[in-house]
């Protein structure tokens, strides 16, 4: 029944794929789609928008370093005479369209630039484009902080606030953050405190520049004969540059991938120690110093404009509003998590008593991996690996295409691209299923190559807009992806967590899509910090259902065959075993962040580094001594104060995750996701998170959906 409904709309929108059992002719569905029913042109699809009063366009994309070097210096000159017109204005002369609104429209100019020049960097095919692209994002941002210094057009800003206008909703919300952002940039302050602060705010971005550098300069090799490595996988020990003797093999633990190959697997606990002590101590000798220095000018720069602390100065823009309410929250979290916490480290404990012999032994920080490893072999019997036969990559596509296109009633339909940086790159146009109305559209950049950006994201490239005659400016972005390529033999097969990754990536570019906002500057993804991950992380749900995975997943050499449930229950059962320690430690990092960014200031700047490795140690596993690993952990810059944000949307999602799971038709219910796609993706931040979510959700906004999923009672 199910999945029949959902045929109807795979049959909709690809033609011929979902009668077939073939995953052949699955694996070009677009040219399928195209054969068919004539592949639209790009034209015909603007001339549809037109009918909407929608623009539809898509980026011109720089092809060589001449035209990026270009584009950034025509970028800043434009920007820097557009502020001048409104840097010029007489106080009577101020109004909503030429302060506000002249500012959305520079946001929006230079944001497209940068987004696009991030992606080139990300996915250009030359390197020396992308090292372009990298200088001229780089630049762009160095002249992008002095903008807000600019006293000439604070002042034509604040002369129009100073008029006190009557403005209601979106356009009063634009006014009150604009007039917040310059409060935080200091403007407020009288000339020579706020000299100070930009000052400090310069001195803070160089230095957190240079803690960066020294994270990614990094290279750790440790040598080990294969004797220390017992039970370290081949898939480490033969991959190329690591065997580098007789009896030595060279692993850099610097190498996210080659550091867990042993945490998981080493059998000896002294190597474990050894690759975990020496991890923990990365970068220590360069950023410590650096460490403090941060600490020290956020805690300047918050209390000159005027809050407690750093943490109170970072959250007043999220959800959480001030350091204490994520602090309380990530505290609760911790205590509610301990017998679940205890439970599992006892586990843990007997599998080391059994496999050691000594009756008594504990788990340190080496061990919780080891274990959990061991856990998930014995306990549970998974092997994830043997999952990607269900998981062909066209298949995948093709199916969550059809789920987010029934669920948010929309169509996708893909599109010729005039220009394409890659051979394979494939367009695609969505519009709405009812109307008709395109919507915008998506890039995907499928496959693995030389030089580009390693993971799955979504990157946004056009936001959506009110233009100045009134059309709507639709939104483009793209998915870049990192699916193993198809070999001789097989198609491109995925894992079970590659199509979460996709399904949770696929919102963000739903999320960009789908917007009503009337300024940029709310459009799209552009909620506060601690929610904008939360809808992404809510449709990972979708792939831990059978249901779901039914209605695309099949065995590529016989799609008859569906995934067994004793298979994705075991898969998920042993996801849920080591939540306790998942969570205590990431709580661990978010609560360094947080007491870090509440309790350090420059007369008790030596207690920094005890403070915080005293606070790993107490929420999760003692670290070992004399390490910092704070000097190593990147999302010290970036997400300072803001760590605690993945459990804050964690919590969100799971709450937002019960609408699905209490409407008609489960993950797939097309009222759900219409309220979703109208009250969450359409208005973005237009309005107040909480208030969306409450909407959405029809309810006040609870806890104890997050609770009950990680195991607290
Ligand atoms: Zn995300």
């Amino acid at each position: 029944m199910l999945k029949q409904a959902l045929c109807a709309v795979v049959l909709a929108v690809f033609a011929t794929s979902c009668s077939t059992t073939s995953d052949q002719c699955c694996t070009d569905s677009g040219s399928t789609n195209a054969s068919t029913s004539r592949m639209k042109s790009l034209a015909e699809f603007q001339a549809q928008a037109a009918k909407f009063k929608n623009r539809l366009s898509l980026p011109q994309f720089e092809t060589t370093t001449n035209e990026i070097n270009a584009t950034a210096d025509a970028t800043m000159a434009s920007g820097n005479a557009l502020l001048d017109t409104v840097g010029k204005l007489s106080p009577s002369k101020v109004n909503f369209d030429n302060t506000l609104g002249a500012l959305d429209r520079l946001g929006h100019q230079v944001g497209s630039t940068m987004n696009r020049l991030f992606l080139i960097k990300e996915t250009s095919t030359s390197e020396a484009v992308r090292d372009a692209a990298t200088e001229a994002v780089k630049k762009l941002q160095e002249w992008a902080v002095g903008l807000d210094y600019r006293e000439d057009v604070y002042k034509a800003v604040k002369g129009y606030a100073d008029t006190k206008p009557k403005l209601a909703g979106e356009d009063a919300k634009l006014l009150e953050e604009t007039m917040r952002d310059y409060r935080r940039a200091g403007l407020a302050l009288p000339k020579a405190q706020r000299d100070e602060v930009e000052r400090l705010r310069k001195e803070l971005t160089g230095v957190s520049t240079d803690f960066d550098s020294n994270i990614a300069k990094i290279q750790k090799p440790m040598k080990f004969t294969k004797a220390e490595l017992e039970g370290v996988p081949d898939s480490l020990l033969g991959a190329p540059g690591v065997k580098t003797g007789d009896d030595e093999y060279t692993v850099h633990i610097n190498v996210t991938w080659q550091y867990l190959a042993i945490m998981e697997h080493a059998k000896r606990e002294d190597i474990r120690k050894r690759v975990v002590t020496e991890q923990h101590s990365l970068a220590m000798k360069d950023n410590l110093p650096l460490v403090e220095k941060l600490l020290i000018l956020r805690n300047q720069i918050a209390t000159k404009l005027g809050y407690k602390n750093w943490a109170d100065f970072q959250i007043e823009v999220k959800m959480a509003k001030d350091g204490a309410t994520a602090l309380e929250f990530e505290q609760k979290l911790k205590t509610g998590l301990q017998p679940k916490f205890d439970a599992e480290l006892a586990e843990f404990r007997k599998l080391k008593a059994a496999e050691t012999g000594d009756a008594n032994a504990q788990i340190y920080l080496w061990d919780w991996r080891y274990f959990a490893e061991k856990l998930k072999e014995q306990k549970y019997t998974v092997d994830a690996e043997q999952l990607r036969v269900y998981f062909p990559m066209q298949r995948v596509l093709d199916g969550m295409f059809a789920i987010y296109q029934r669920i948010f009633g929309l169509k996708f339909e893909r599109v010729e691209p005039p220009y394409k940086w890659i051979g394979d790159l494939q367009l695609w146009a969505v519009s709405d299923s009812k109307t008709g109305e395109p919507l915008g559209f998506f890039y995907l950049d499928m496959f693995p190559r030389e030089g580009k950006f390693n993971h799955f994201a979504e990157f946004g490239l056009i936001d959506g807009k009110r233009l100045a005659d009134g059309t709507y400016q639709r939104p483009v972005c793209s998915l870049v992806c990192n699916f193993p390529p198809p070999s001789a033999d097989k198609p491109s097969l995925l894992t079970h967590q590659d199509v979460e990754t996709i399904f949770h990536e696929f919102g963000h570019a739903m999320h960009t899509i789908l917007t009503r906002a009337k300024y940029s500057r709310f459009a799209g993804t552009s909620v506060p910090g601690d929610f904008v991950e939360a809808p992404s992380q809510m449709l990972e749900a979708w792939v831990w259902d059978k249901k779901v995975l039914d209605s695309f997943a099949a065995d590529y050499r016989d799609p008859s065959k569906k995934i067994p449930a004793e298979i994705l229950g075991q898969l998920k059962a042993s996801k849920y075993a080591i939540y306790g320690n998942h969570y205590r430690r990431q709580l661990s990092f978010g609560l360094m962040d947080l007491m870090l960014h509440t309790q350090i200031t420059e007369a008790n700047i030596k207690d920094a580094i005890p403070l915080a490795n005293q606070t790993l140690s107490d929420t999760f596993l003692p670290v070992p001594e004399g390490t910092a690993m704070v000097a190593y952990l990147g999302h010290f810059v970036g997400y300072d104060a803001g760590y605690y944000g993945y459990a804050w949307a964690d919590a969100i999602a799971a709450d937002m995750a019960t609408v699905f799971e209490k409407a008609p038709d489960g993950y797939l219910d097309a009222n759900a996701g219409r309220r979703l796609r109208e009250e969450i993706y359409a208005v973005g931040n237009s309005r107040d998170a909480n208030v969306s979510i409450e909407k959405f959700l029809g309810r006040e906004r609870s806890i104890e959906p997050f609770l009950k999923k990680i195991g607290v009672n």
